[in-house]
C-alpha cells in the first residue's frame, strides 16, 4: 500500500492554516531525492501579517503570566519532544541528511534546552542597587521585548529554533518563527510539541516559506520588536541594516572558518580524532565545524598521516542507515556550492590529497554525497582557507611555530570557534590570550556546546548578544531601572 505524502500547514493563532497563496513546496530527502518527506506552505507577506497580529494580541496576556507558569508550558513541551524523539529525529535526518545518531542527539539537546529554561522562570531577573538617597529603593527589573521574530538555518533544525524559542517565551515574549525552508517539516513537528503542551493561542506562530519573501517581511514588520537570526553572513548583514533602520533589536549568529592548532606538545592521536570528527561529522555542516588544521612543522608529517588514515576509514552512506558515519550534504544547492569550493582550491594550487568527488557507490546515486575531502599545501591566503565552505572539506596548513599558527588562525574575517592541541601550559595561555574566537577549546573539538553557557563568536561571526544560558536574557528582555520613594 502506498502511503500518502502528508501536507503541512502554518501555525497561526493556535490553528494549523494553509498559506493564503495556496502554494506548496516539496521537501526532499538529500540521501535519496526520490523520497518526498512532505509538502510545506509557500507563504507570503499576508501570512506573516496574520502571525504577527496573533502574536501581538497574545503578548498582552502572556507577558503578565508569572515566569513559573510560562516555564510550565516549556516543561510540558520538553516531555512531549522527548516522547517523540524517534519520529522527530527521523524527520530531521530525512529532511537534512545528518545521521540518525546525530539527529537524535540534537533532538535530545532540544529537550535539555527546554528543561533548562523552565527554571529561568524562577530565577532573579533584576538586582537591588544601593541608592544615594537613604529613603529610596533603587532596583532593576527586566521586561519582555514584545513580539520577536526568529529566523533559523537548516543545519540544526531542532536545536536552534528551540534555543531561541525557549528563552523568548520564558522571559515573556511572543514569537513568530520562520525556520529554514529546507527543513520546515522538522520545525513544524517541534511546533506540534508546543501546541500539544497547551501553549495559549498566538504565543508561538510558525510561517513557512522563502527567506527572500517572508524572512524579509518579518524583518520589515513594525510590530516585530527584535529579530534573532542564525545563518550566513550575507543574509545577517541585510537583516542588521533593516533592523538598524527601524530601531529594532537584533542578534546575529553567523558563519565560521574554525581552526585547530596542533603543536609539537600535542597528543597527536587525540588531535587527529577530534580534527576529523570536527570537520566531517554532519558532513562538515556545523557553524563550528573544523575547516583548517594549522600544524607546526615538527609534527606536520605524522599528524597528516594520521588524518589520512582516519578519513580513509569514514563510511559515507544513506543517513538513515546505521553504520553511516557521514550522510550527504543537505541539498543540491549545498552540493554545488561545496563542489565549486573544492574546484577553486585545486585551481589556486592546494594539493588535493583525498576526496574531492561525488561518491561513486551506485546505491547512493540519488543523493547529494561528497567524499570526505582533504587538502594540504594550503596557504592562508587561498579561498579554501578564508571562505566558509560548509561541507566535508579540511585544509592542512604548515607553520613554523605557535606565533605563526596564531597569526594564521586569526587571519580570517570570522571568529566563532577555535581549538588547540597541546599539553604545554605556556602554549595554552598564549593561545587563550591571543586567539580571536568566541568559543575557545583546549584539547577538544571545535564543535559542540554546553547549553547553560553563553554561545557565540566575535568578528564577523556574531553580534555581541550571546545565545543560550542566562546570556539569552540580555537579548530577550529590556531593563527598567526603578526608584521608589515613600
Ligand atoms: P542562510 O541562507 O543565511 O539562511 C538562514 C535563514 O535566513 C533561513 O531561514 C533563510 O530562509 C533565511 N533568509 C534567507 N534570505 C533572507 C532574507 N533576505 N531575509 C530574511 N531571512 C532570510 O543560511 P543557511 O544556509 O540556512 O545556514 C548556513 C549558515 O548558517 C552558515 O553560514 C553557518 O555557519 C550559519 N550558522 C551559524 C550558526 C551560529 O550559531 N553561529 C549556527 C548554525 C549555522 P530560506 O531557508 O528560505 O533560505
Amino acid at each position: 500500500m502506498k502511503v500518502k505524502t502528508r501536507t503541512y500547514q502554518n501555525l497561526i493563532n493556535g490553528e494549523w492554516v494553509s498559506p493564503q497563496s495556496g502554494e506548496l513546496k516539496e521537501s526532499v530527502n538529500p540521501s535519496d531525492n526520490r523520497d518526498i518527506v512532505g509538502y510545506v506552505p509557500v507563504s507570503t507577506k499576508s501570512d506573516v501579517d496574520d502571525a504577527v497580529q496573533a502574536a501581538k494580541q497574545a503578548f498582552q496576556t502572556w507577558r503578565k503570566l508569572p515566569g513559573t507558569a510560562r516555564g510550565e508550558y516549556l516543561r510540558k513541551a520538553a516531555d512531549i519532544l522527548e516522547q517523540r524523539v524517534d519520529d522527530i529525529a527521523e524527520t530531521l535526518t530525512r529532511e537534512m541528511g545528518k545521521t540518525l545518531i546525530e539527529a537524535k542527539a540534537e533532538t535530545l539537546r532540544g529537550v535539555d534546552i527546554l528543561r533548562y529554561y523552565v527554571s529561568e522562570g524562577i530565577r532573579s531577573i533584576g538586582e537591588v542597587i544601593p541608592s544615594g538617597d537613604s529613603e529610596a529603593l533603587l532596583f532593576t527589573s527586566r521586561v519582555p521585548v514584545g513580539v520577536v521574530g526568529l529566523i533559523t538555518p537548516w543545519n540544526f533544525p531542532v536545536a536552534i529554533p528551540v534555543h531561541k524559542i525557549a528563552p523568548a517565551l520564558v522571559y515573556g515574549n511572543t514569537v513568530v518563527i520562520k525556520s529554514a525552508f529546507e527543513t520546515t517539516i522538522t520545525a513544524i513537528k517541534v511546533m506540534e510539541c508546543f501546541k500539544d503542551a497547551g501553549l495559549p493561542d498566538g504565543v508561538l506562530n510558525l510561517v513557512s516559506g522563502r527567506g527572500s519573501t517572508i524572512g524579509n517581511a518579518l524583518c520589515d514588520h513594525p510590530d516585530i520588536k527584535a529579530i534573532s537570526f542564525t545563518g550566513s553572513n550575507d543574509v545577517g548583514k541585510l537583516i542588521a541594516l533593516k533592523a538598524v533602520q527601524r530601531g529594532a533589536k537584533f542578534q546575529l549568529e553567523m558563519g565560521g572558518k574554525n581552526p585547530v592548532i596542533v603543536t609539537e606538545h600535542a597528543d597527536l592521536d587525540l588531535a587527529a580524532e577530534m580534527t576529523v570528527n570536527g570537520s566531517m561529522k554532519s558532513a562538515g555542516q556545523k557553524c563550528t565545524a573544523t575547516s583548517r588544521a594549522i600544524i607546526v612543522k615538527e609534527v606536520y608529517e605524522p599528524f597528516r598521516e594520521k588524518i589520512i588514515q582516519k578519513i580513509k576509514n569514514i563510511t559515507v552512506g544513506n543517513a538513515l542507515q546505521t553504520g553511516s558515519y557521514m550522510g550527504p550534504v543537505s541539498s543540491l544547492t549545498q552540493f554545488n556550492s561545496v563542489q565549486e569550493a573544492i574546484k577553486k582550491g585545486v585551481k589556486e594550487g592546494a594539493r588535493l590529497v583525498l576526496g574531492g568527488n561525488t561518491v561513486k557507490n551506485p546505491k547512493l546515486a540519488y543523493g547529494y554525497y561528497i567524499e570526505p575531502t582533504l587538502f594540504d599545501e594550503v596557504e592562508s591566503s587561498m579561498s579554501i582557507a578564508q571562505e566558509e565552505i560548509f561541507g566535508p572539506v579540511l585544509a592542512l596548513i604548515k607553520v613554523e611555530n605557535l606565533e605563526e599558527a596564531l597569526q594564521v588562525a586569526n587571519d580570517v574575517k570570522y571568529g566563532l570557534s577555535a581549538s588547540i592541541f597541546t599539553n604545554h601550559l605556556d602554549e595554552v595561555f598564549q593561545y587563550m590570550n591571543e586567539v580571536e574566537a568566541g568559543m575557545i577549546r583546549v584539547n577538544g573539538e571545535t564543535t559542540g556546546l554546553e547549553i547553560h553557557a553563553p554561545f557565540g563568536g566575535i568578528k564577523d561571526s556574531s553580534t555581541q548578544a550571546r545565545e543560550l544560558g542566562r546570556a539569552a536574557m540580555e537579548f530577550f528582555t529590556s531593563i527598567k531601572t526603578i526608584t521608589i520613594k515613600s
